[in-house]
């Protein structure tokens, strides 16, 4: 995808008010699973065929990045490939899990 929809939307400084205003509504929380990392503003009309309603909070959804992208696909009608949520998962674990390097080192030196 090299053109994202409904991008001059988000260019808009109207956008940035709206934006502000649904994460304060949504306490900057995900409405998917509750991550307050990466959040992202969704909209549930895609601005593309809806423009006249870019700047309606009702029709926008807080996710984070990862639910956000999920969502976007779902709406696309395309099915993400489960090779690559399994190497996205593997990633975002590795990013999340502590460096277990410490207790490796003592083990070999013991
Ligand atoms: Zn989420």
């Amino acid at each position: 995808m090299t053109k994202r929809p409904g991008r001059w939307a988000l260019q808009r400084p109207e956008w940035q008010s709206v934006r502000h205003g649904v994460l304060e509504r949504d306490g900057w929380k995900c409405r998917q699973c509750g991550s307050r990392r990466r959040l992202e503003v969704h909209h549930t009309k895609p601005v593309r065929d809806f423009p006249e309603e870019a700047f309606n909070p009702d029709l926008c959804l807080t996710l984070c990045a990862p639910c956000h992208t999920i969502e976007t696909n779902r709406e696309l009608g395309r099915v993400p490939d489960p090779k690559r949520q399994a190497w996205r998962k593997a990633v975002a674990e590795l990013a999340t899990t502590k460096p277990k390097h410490e207790k490796e080192m003592k083990c070999l030196i013991q």
